[in-house]
């Protein structure tokens, strides 16, 4: 059994006391002073009432503050709930009242935002509303003065492995929102596979994506629970990425795909030393294959792309440097877990047959908090009464095991009966010289039903028009796949994690 994080912090800071934890501009925090804030932090949620369990949650970008709220949240026994601030206040103050928030932590960033649901939450009042980062006339309280002159050991709470850890709601690129709960238990299992990625007390992590996202806590909170360094950017540059990541010898990170093409897009990105990189994690869209082996060349250490949902219960990765040629999957599962294939009547397919990706492993959510009926909903049981977990994406396995994700169930194409894959449409077009990026959505057909249209972004300088795109792509296409039209764009909408927002681009076809 492994302590839990608010009692390991503890003995990091006796361990390891002049360690750098975190790194945030020109501020460096040691483990004994992140570990003293966080106890100071929870020392004062709990004389204001904070009880084992209850919600706590920040509105802020990636800060020192930030960090400590976390571990302080987790040393008092709290659960905790990151925000996004890309979200709308209607929607945040829905997440607030739907977990119950008891405390609430705003980023200077974020106070107009918090300003305008102030009145509109149901269990917080104005003393439970605090300046994460300073004084702010929009809010009655701040951390410092807030946090007085409370004393920095702590008596970190005792908790088992089905105690909630974190309650994180759903990106919202496919529907309303839904609080995810996490327990002890998947943050462990998380961890433990983790490190053996090597993200442990040696690793240098350099977090350029929001830690309100899954994808940045996968990678986060086995850096701190290890005793390691974290390097914070508030906002993605990919030039500001590549000056930290050589002056901090970062060893590590977890980046999203268009972070790796923007990283790789710097025209001076053979000039930095790069050479401490052990490996860079990859995760929440496709990875391209030609980014794959871009970044092979060029930046040093190896990559693993991994599969998942903030859910849990699927889970693979792949190693790049090992499998060269599997380069278009996700990999195979991790250990203990395990993947099948069913149809839309819930049939099992066999191997290298195309349907809807179910999973197990040994970490998963305990729910969605308040939806019971959707928690059901994700469950798959097999023939022989294994409970399995749908991942609401297409995809098929092949003979040697390795997963290919194809399409979001909601974002595949049907167009006369036949199921059209994005991704395949996608490859096509972006293997043109003159494509920088591009999205095939499915939009109305009278003959169809259905029918492909691709959204082009064109490389800097090229002209190519609709028609010649269109003949090079579609001589390349099965006859019922071909794209019915392109249209150009000058970029495409991008959720703060770098998803293509598939629904807002068809939204407008769809009357
Ligand atoms: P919402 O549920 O609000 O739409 P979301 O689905 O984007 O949010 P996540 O749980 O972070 O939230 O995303 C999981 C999804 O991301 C997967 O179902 C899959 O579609 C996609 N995904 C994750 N990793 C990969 C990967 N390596 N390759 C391809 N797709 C991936």
């Amino acid at each position: 059994s492994m302590d839990a994080i608010g009692q390991r912090i503890q003995h990091l800071a006796l361990e390891r006391p002049d360690h750098i934890a975190l790194i945030d501009g020109e501020t460096q925090l040691s483990w004994q002073a992140l570990v003293r804030q966080a106890n100071r932090i929870a020392n004062r949620l709990r004389s204001a009432g904070l009880k084992q369990g209850d919600a706590v949650a920040g509105l802020s970008e990636n800060s020192i503050h930030y960090v400590a709220l976390y571990l302080g949240t987790l040393v008092a026994g709290g659960c905790m709930v990151p925000l996004s601030g890309m979200a709308s206040g209607s929607s945040l103050a829905l997440m607030l009242n739907d977990c119950r928030a008891r405390f609430l932590f705003v980023s200077k960033k974020n106070i107009e935002l918090f300003e305008g649901i102030a009145d509109k939450l149901d269990t917080l009042g104005r003393d439970q509303c605090i300046a994460l980062d300073g004084h702010s006339p929009g809010m009655r309280l701040d951390l410092a003065s807030w946090l007085g002159d409370i004393g920095a050991e702590a008596r970190p709470a005792t908790v088992t492995l089905d105690d909630p850890f974190n309650v994180i709601y759903s990106s919202g690129t496919t529907g309303t929102p839904k609080g995810i709960l996490h327990d002890y238990r998947f943050r462990q299992r998380q961890m433990v596979r983790m490190s053996r990625f090597g993200l442990d007390g040696n690793a240098v992590n350099l977090v350029s994506t929001p830690m309100y996202s899954n994808t940045t806590l996968v990678s986060v909170l086995p850096t701190l629970f290890y005793g390691g360094t974290l390097v914070l950017m508030a906002k993605f540059d990919a030039r500001r990425f590549l000056e930290m990541a050589e002056r901090y010898r970062v060893t590590h990170a977890m980046l999203v795909p268009v972070q790796y093409q923007r990283i790789l897009a710097d025209p001076e990105f053979n000039r930095f030393d790069l050479s401490a990189f052990q490996l860079k994690l990859c995760t929440s869209a496709p990875l391209r294959a030609d980014v794959i082996r871009e970044a092979m060349e060029r930046w040093p250490g190896n990559i693993r792309e991994v599969y998942g949902l903030t859910e849990g219960g699927i889970s693979t990765s792949l190693d790049c440097a090992a499998h060269p040629d599997k380069w278009d999957s996700v990999g195979k599962p991790t250990e203990g877990a395990e993947v099948r294939v069913i149809d839309e009547e819930g049939n099992e397919l066999p191997r290298g047959e195309t349907g809807e990706i179910v999973g197990r492993a040994i970490s998963m959510m305990r729910g969605y908090i308040n939806r019971e009926e959707q928690t059901r909903d994700m469950l798959w049981t097999s023939p022989e009464g294994l409970v399995f977990y749908r991942s609401g994406d297409m995809g098929r396995v092949d003979e040697e095991g390795f997963v290919y994700i194809l399409d979001r169930r909601k974002d595949m194409i049907i167009s006369g009966g036949f199921n059209i894959y994005a991704v395949d449409l996608e490859k096509v077009l972006l293997a043109h010289p003159a494509v920088a990026d591009v999205a095939v959505i499915g939009i109305p057909s009278e003959q169809w039903g259905e029918t492909p249209l691709g959204l082009v972004v064109l490389k800097p300088g090229c002209t190519e028009d609709e028609a010649e795109i269109l003949e090079w792509t579609n001589g390349q296409l099965g006859k019922a796949q071909r794209l019915t039209a392109i249209e150009f764009r000058p970029e495409l909408p991008r959720s703060t994690i770098g998803k293509v927002l598939k629904r807002d681009l068809r939204a407008p076809y769809w009357p």
